[in-house]
């Protein structure tokens, strides 16, 4: 694979990663949310494809892609949330996903490895 094809493989992962979590938010039912945090309820499986199995299809791939999402799955009892995930907004590292060589927060969203380069903006 040359450049370009690896850039856009990256593309279409990072759209995957966005679709997922808004094909949960989309097609899972809304449950109650006690402490005013939106909950999906994953829990009405059918074996008929609807709109819950393309929910729990989404969830899964955000299970399987783990620590690497901009944003965590959270479950509780049958259903589940999302957590953002804290990121460096110059280049996207996160606690599961540093830097290589290894970062540190040195900002509320700036890592260590781009201290340098947030200064010059
Ligand atoms: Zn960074
Ligand atoms: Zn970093």
């Amino acid at each position: 694979m040359d450049h370009a094809e690896i850039r856009m493989l990256d593309l279409a992962v990072a759209i995957a990663d966005h679709t997922a979590r808004s094909d949960v938010e989309c097609y899972a039912r809304i449950a109650s949310n006690p402490i005013g945090q939106t909950r999906y309820d994953l829990s009405q499986a059918q074996d008929v494809p609807g709109d819950e199995v393309v929910a729990q299809r989404a969830a899964e791939y955000i299970r399987l892609r783990g620590d690497i999402l901009p944003y965590k799955l959270v479950c509780v009892d049958e259903t589940v949330f999302f957590e953002d995930v804290r990121s460096c907004r110059v280049c996207g590292c996160t606690d599961g996903q540093a830097c290589p060589g290894g970062c540190s927060w040195v900002g509320p969203d700036l890592c260590s490895a781009c201290v340098d380069e947030a200064q010059e903006d």
